[in-house]
C-alpha cells in the first residue's frame, strides 16, 4: 500500500463549546487536504475530541449532567461547526470510543512490561484546566499558572510514571536528524533547549480521577488524559488492528497541526512514548 498524506488536527479538549481558534486551525488542515487531494494524492484527515480527565468530571457535575451527557454534547456541536463550514475530514474519533480505550490499556501494559511505566509517587502543583502540573519556577507570581491566571494546588498521589527521562538523548539525536520535525524553527529551538536541560520522569496515572480510561492491571488509577489522548493519532490510524497494512501506508503522519500551549506535549512526550 503506498503511503497516504496523513494530516491531524489537535484533538479538541471538550471542555466547552468550539470556537474561532477550533474553527482556525481545522480549517487549515481542510486546506491542506483539499490541496493534496487536488494534486491526485490519497489523504487521511483526522480529527477528534480529547474526551476524559478531572476537568471535565468537573464541569459535567456543575452543569448537573452525566459525563457521556456531557461530552456528546460538546461533541454534537464540533461536528455541527465541522459541517457548518464544509470540513471533509476523513474521521473523527473520539478517546471514548472503544477502538482508542482499548489500544490505550494495550500500550500502557506494554509500556509497563517494558519497564518504562513504573509505579511511584507525585507531588505536585497542578492546575485543574490545564490537566497538568507545573514547575515552581515556571509559575506567575502568587503561585499562578501563567495560562489560567489563577492560583496552582498542591496535589500528592500514588501514581504510575513514564520514563520519559531515558528518551532525552534518543529524542536530541531525532531532532538533530530530522531538523524538518519541529516547525517552526523558532519552536524547534524552544523544545531543543527544554529537551537539553533534562527531562523529568511523567506522571501517568491518576487516583482520584474516575472520568478515564483504567488502568488495566490496577483498578485504582485511571490513565492521565494526556497519556490517553496523544495516542489517538495512532489509534485512528489502525496500530494494532486487524487490518492489514492500513497503519504502516499512514504512519508517520505527515502534518500534525498544533496550537503553541501544546506543541511540547507534542513535540517531547508524544514522539517517546508508544
Ligand atoms: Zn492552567
Amino acid at each position: 500500500m503506498p503511503k497516504v498524506f496523513y494530516i491531524t488536527t489537535p484533538l479538541y479538549y471538550v471542555n466547552a463549546a468550539p470556537h474561532i481558534g477550533h474553527a482556525y486551525t481545522t480549517l487549515a488542515a481542510d486546506i491542506l487536504a483539499r490541496h493534496k487531494k487536488r494534486k491526485g494524492q490519497s489523504v487521511f484527515f483526522l480529527t477528534g475530541t480529547d474526551e476524559h480527565g478531572a476537568n471535565i468530571e468537573k464541569i459535567a457535575s456543575q452543569a448537573k449532567v452525566g459525563q457521556t451527557e456531557w461530552v456528546d454534547r460538546v461533541v454534537g456541536q464540533f461536528k455541527n461547526m465541522w459541517a457548518e463550514l464544509g470540513i471533509e475530514y476523513d474521521d473523527f474519533i473520539r478517546t471514548t470510543e472503544e477502538r482508542h480505550t482499548r489500544r490505550v490499556q494495550e500500550i500502557f501494559e506494554r509500556l509497563h512490561k517494558r519497564g518504562d511505566i513504573t509505579l511511584g509517587t507525585y507531588e505536585g502543583l497542578y492546575c485543574l484546566p490545564c490537566e497538568n502540573y507545573w514547575d515552581a519556577g515556571d509559575l506567575a507570581p502568587g503561585n499562578k499558572c501563567p495560562v489560567h491566571d489563577r492560583p496552582v494546588e498542591t496535589v500528592r498521589e500514588a501514581s504510575y510514571f513514564f520514563k520519559l527521562s531515558k528518551y532525552q538523548a534518543p529524542l536530541l539525536e531525532y531532532y538533530a536528524a530530522h531538523p524538518e520535525f519541529l516547525a517552526p524553527p523558532r519552536r524547534a529551538k524552544e523544545i531543543i533547549n527544554f529537551v537539553q536541560a533534562g527531562l523529568r520522569d511523567l506522571s501517568v496515572s491518576r487516583t482520584q480521577v474516575r472520568w478515564g480510561i483504567p488502568v488495566p492491571f490496577d483498578s485504582k488509577h485511571t490513565i492521565y488524559v494526556w497519556f490517553d489522548a496523544l495516542l489517538n493519532y495512532i489509534t485512528a490510524a489502525g496500530y494494532g488492528a486487524a487490518e492489514p497494512g492500513r497503519f504502516q501506508a499512514l504512519w508517520p503522519a505527515d502534518v500534525q497541526l498544533v496550537g503553541k500551549e501544546i506543541y511540547r506535549f507534542h513535540t517531547v512526550i508524544w514522539p517517546a512514548m508508544p
